[in-house]
C-alpha cells in the first residue's frame, strides 16, 4: 500500500494523473535542468531557517541509507511529550497519510506549523498569486497533525524576506518572514477530507487514469509529465504548445477548440509575431524587413561593445549588501568592433576563491569600457540590472557605470520586432536560437561544441564549486567558462554583421 505524503497531495491538486505517473511512471518526467540547484538551495534555506526560534531537536532519522519515518514519527512524540520548544521535521502519520513539518513551534497549549520556502516575501504582505501553490501543502499538513490529535494553533509559510539586506553577518530573523495563512488554508481544508481519500484510491490503483491537457498543466508549476501526455495524445512538434509567448490559458483553449497545429492557428487571432512563426514555418520562408533592420542599426556608433556577464544567484545572500536571489556578476566577455570583420576581445573572470567578485568586476569593466562608448547586450535588461546593482554597490565607480548603462542598445530588438525572422528560430528570439538559425553550418558558432559550460545556468553553477577543485580541474573549468562567455559576445558581433549584410 502506497502512503501519502505533502508532495504526493501536492501532485494530485495539480492534477491526479500527476501523482499516478510520480509513482508508476517516474521515468517519464522531463525534469528542469535548474532542478537540482534550486533542490541545493532549498537545503541550504531549510538549514537556517531550523534556527528561527533558537533552540531546536531535529528528528531527520535514516535506516540503512533511507529515512526511517516510524522512528521520526516516534521521536516527534518524545520530544512533544517532553515540551521541546522547536521540532524541526516533526513528522506525523495517520492512516497511510504522512507528513513532517519543517518547523514545530510550541504556541500556548498547542503548537504552530511553519513550512519553509525559499520563495521571497515581503513582511506583512500576503501576496495570494504567490502563496497559492503552497496552500494545498500546509492545508494538509494542518489536516494530518489535527487527525493525529495535536492542537495546530496556526499555520505558517516562513519564507525570504525580499527586502533584507546582507549585513558582516546573517540574521537569521531579519532574513526570513513568516505570513500567518491560517485563514488562507480555509476553502483547501474544508475539502480535504474528500480529497485525500480520492488521492489515496489514485495511488493504490495501477490503473492509468484518463486525463485530457488541461489549464492545470500549467498550474501552478509546468508539469514534468507535458511532453509524456502530449505524446500519448498524438501531438508532434511544431504545435500550438510551441507558439511564441502563447500563455498556457490560451493554449490550452485553442488545443480544446482544435487548434492544434500550426495549420489549424492560421485562421486564428494571433500576435504578429506568433503569426510570422506559423507562416515562415509552414511555407519554410525567411522574412527580412530591411527599412527596420536599418533603422536599427543607424542608432549604432563605432566602435561597437559587445557586452555579457555572467552571474551568479543565491537564496541566502552571500556578501555583504546583498538581497537574496540578486544576481552577482563574476565574469564577463567584451568584443569591440571597430568595423565589420575587425574586432578585439577582452575577458573578465573573477578570482573563485569564494570573495566577493563585484569591485574586481566593477573596476575592470570601468577600465576596459570608456564612458561614451555604444554598448550592445543581447536581451539587455539583465546587463543592465547588473551595472545598476553594481553602481549601488561602488558610489565611487557608479557615474562611470550608469553611463555605461546608459550607452546600452539591444541587439535583441530587431529580432523582437519581427525585422528579420528565420524558421528555425522556432519562435525564440534567445541568441542560443538565433545564432544556430543564422550560421547553422558553423562550428565555431555551435554551443554544443564548447567543453562542460554550454549557458548560462551551467556557467552560474560550475563557479562557486571551482574552489573546491583540484588545481587541474579548476584550470581547465576557468578556461571552459572564459570559451563559453566568449562565443556569447563573439556570436552578437557575427550577428551585428549578418544584420549589416542581409539590410544591403
Ligand atoms: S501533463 Fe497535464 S494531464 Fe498530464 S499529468 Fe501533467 S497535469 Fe496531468
Amino acid at each position: 500500500m502506497h502512503a501519502l505524503s505533502k508532495s504526493r497531495y501536492t501532485a494530485f491538486r495539480q492534477c491526479p494523473k500527476n501523482l499516478w505517473l510520480k509513482i508508476y511512471k517516474p521515468e517519464e518526467a522531463v525534469e528542469d535542468p535548474s532542478l537540482q540547484a534550486r533542490l541545493d538551495q532549498g537545503n541550504e534555506v531549510g538549514d537556517l531557517a531550523m534556527q528561527y526560534f533558537g533552540d531546536y531537536e531535529e528528528v531527520t532519522t535514516y535506516s540503512h541509507g533511507r529515512l526511517d519515518l516510524s522512528a521520526m514519527v516516534k521521536k516527534t512524540q518524545q520530544y512533544m511529550r517532553s515540551s521541546v520548544e522547536n521540532i524541526c521535521e516533526a513528522s506525523f502519520e495517520y492512516k497511510g497519510n504522512y507528513c513532517a513539518v519543517d518547523i514545530l513551534h510550541k504556541e500556548g497549549r498547542g503548537w504552530a506549523i511553519y513550512e519553509v520556502k525559499s520563495t521571497t516575501a515581503s513582511p506583512g504582505r500576503i501576496d495570494r498569486s504567490k502563496i497559492a501553490p503552497y496552500l494545498p501543502d500546509i492545508a494538509y499538513q494542518t489536516w494530518v497533525l489535527e487527525q493525529c490529535g495535536v492542537k495546530v494553533t496556526g499555520s505558517y509559510l516562513l519564507c525570504l524576506n525580499k527586502e533584507y539586506r546582507r549585513g558582516r553577518e546573517l540574521n537569521i530573523q531579519d532574513m526570513f518572514v513568516a505570513l500567518d495563512l491560517s485563514k488562507e488554508i480555509d476553502h483547501e481544508y474544508r475539502l480535504i477530507d474528500d480529497t485525500v481519500r480520492r488521492a489515496q484510491k489514485i495511488i493504490n490503483s495501477d490503473v492509468e487514469p484518463e486525463i485530457d491537457l488541461s489549464e492545470d498543466c500549467y498550474k501552478p508549476y509546468p508539469c514534468a509529465f507535458f511532453e509524456y501526455c502530449k505524446r500519448q495524445h498524438g501531438i508532434s512538434k511544431p504545435s500550438v504548445f510551441d507558439t511564441y509567448r502563447m500563455s498556457g490559458k490560451d493554449k490550452i483553449e485553442h488545443y480544446q477548440q482544435g487548434h492544434t497545429s500550426f495549420e489549424d492557428l492560421r485562421n486564428e487571432k494571433l500576435t504578429p509575431n506568433q503569426r510570422r512563426q506559423v507562416e515562415n514555418t509552414l511555407n519554410n520562408t525567411i522574412e527580412i524587413n530591411k527599412d527596420g533592420i536599418r533603422r536599427f542599426l543607424s542608432q549604432l556608433s563605432l566602435p561597437l561593445y559587445f557586452l555579457d556577464f555572467e552571474t551568479m544567484q543565491s537564496a541566502v545572500a552571500e556578501f555583504e549588501g546583498v538581497k537574496p536571489y540578486q544576481q552577482i556578476p563574476f565574469q564577463y566577455s567584451l568584443h569591440i568592433a571597430k568595423r565589420p570583420g575587425k574586432y578585439d576581445h577582452l575577458g573578465y573572470l573573477a578570482e573563485s576563491d569564494g570573495t566577493d567578485p563585484r569591485r574586481g568586476v566593477a573596476e575592470q569593466l570601468c577600465d576596459d569600457i570608456p564612458a561614451n562608448v555604444c554598448v550592445l547586450a543581447y536581451n539587455m535588461p539583465f546587463e543592465k540590472n547588473c551595472l545598476k546593482d553594481l553602481a549601488y554597490a561602488f558610489p565611487d565607480l557608479s557615474r562611470h557605470l550608469m553611463r555605461i548603462h546608459d550607452n546600452m542598445v539591444d541587439l535583441l530588438v530587431p529580432f523582437r520586432e519581427g525585422y528579420y525572422y528565420v524558421p528555425a528560430m522556432g519562435g525564440s528570439f534567445s541568441i542560443k536560437s538565433v545564432l544556430p538559425a543564422l550560421f547553422p553550418n558553423d562550428p565555431k558558432l555551435d554551443y554544443h561544441n564548447l567543453k562542460d559550460v554550454h549557458n548560462g545556468s551551467e556557467a552560474m553553477d560550475i563557479f562557486p564549486k571551482i574552489r573546491t577543485m583540484s588545481r587541474r580541474e579548476a584550470e581547465r573549468t576557468r578556461e571552459n567558462l572564459l570559451r563559453y562567455c566568449e562565443l556569447d559576445t563573439l556570436a552578437m558581433v557575427k550577428i551585428w554583421e549578418n544584420l549589416i549584410e542581409v539590410a544591403q
